[in-house]
This record gives structure tokens, sequence and C-alpha cells, in this order.
């Protein structure tokens, strides 16, 4: 269970239980029934505008956001920010681009707004620092516990993936 592996010992004994009782997805579907319809990087990108037009509108400007099936989620788990610096004339430009796993396509709204919370954040803060969680809190109220939940997710991915249902 690494994607959770940073909780505290009673967190993941709970977690435990409600997979080996093999109630993980049920428990997830119960609190997340819904699934988002932002499904093409034009609509990603207007998600995410509209958040940082909200609560970030001071942060620098966003040039891209796609969804990437190349992003590891083992080791990006939350998406990949990248400020790729681009010589335009005599000056450096740093372009901002957000890039979420393309797994959350498929994922409950929650999720996919916590992802996009957690990038935007990165405009400002590049650190998890305490700076950095206030910004995502701001953003969403509910920021630890959704990001806590799509590590489940993640997790439930896992195990399906591992053991794939009998027809
Ligand atoms: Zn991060």
């Amino acid at each position: 269970m690494r994607f959770i592996a940073a909780y505290p010992a009673g967190v993941l004994a709970q977690v435990r239980e409600l997979v080996d009782a093999g109630q993980l997805a049920a428990h997830l579907d119960r609190r997340y029934p819904a699934r988002h319809a932002v499904q093409t990087d034009r609509a990603l990108y207007e998600f995410t505008a509209q958040i940082k037009q909200d609560y970030l509108r001071s942060a620098p400007p966003i040039h891209k956001v796609a969804y990437d099936a190349r992003i590891d989620v083992v080791h990006h788990a939350l998406g990949l920010h990248t400020a790729i610096s681009r010589v335009q004339g005599s000056k450096l430009k740093a372009k901002k681009e957000i890039r979420v796993a393309s797994l959350f396509r498929e994922a409950p709204p929650e999720f996919l707004r916590m992802i996009v919370v957690h990038e935007l954040a990165h405009l400002k803060e590049s650190d998890h620092n305490k700076a950095f969680y206030r910004l995502c809190e701001f953003m969403e109220p509910q920021y630890h516990q959704l990001e806590f939940d799509t590590r489940l997710f993640l997790v439930r991915r896992e195990i399906e993936a591992a053991s794939p249902a009998a027809d």
C-alpha cells in the first residue's frame, strides 16, 4: 500500500481491514459515487483555469494543461507540474504546464479537483510545506480528506489490477 505509506500506523491498520474484508471499493463508491465529465485536454484546461480564476488569480499564467498517460503514478501519484524554460528573444521565459495522470480521467470529480488544486498550489509553492498546504486548503477546504481518499483510490486500482475480477 505504497500510496498511503506515510500515514500513521492506526490509519494503515484501518485501511488494511477494509482491504482484507474486500470492502475498499464499496467504501469509496459509497462516498464518491459520481464520475466527472472532464474528458479532453481542453476541458481539463478550462476546469483548471476556472479554479485558478476563483482562487489564485495572482499566480503566474498556465500555458498548458493536459492528461498524460506517461506519468508514472508511483512517483507522481498526484500529477506533475513543470516549468519549461524557453528562450524568447534574449529573455528566458518559464512556461507553466500542468500534467495530470490520465487515470484521473475516470475518477470522481472530487479527486480530479484535489489533483488540480495540488498542481495549482505548486504555481506558488514548489515544496510541500505549510504554505503549500494552506493554499490547497484555501482552494479546497476538504483537501486533506480528499488527498487521503485519492490515495485510497490508487490503492484500490492497484489491487484490482493485481486480481482481475472473474467473469
Ligand atoms: Zn506536489
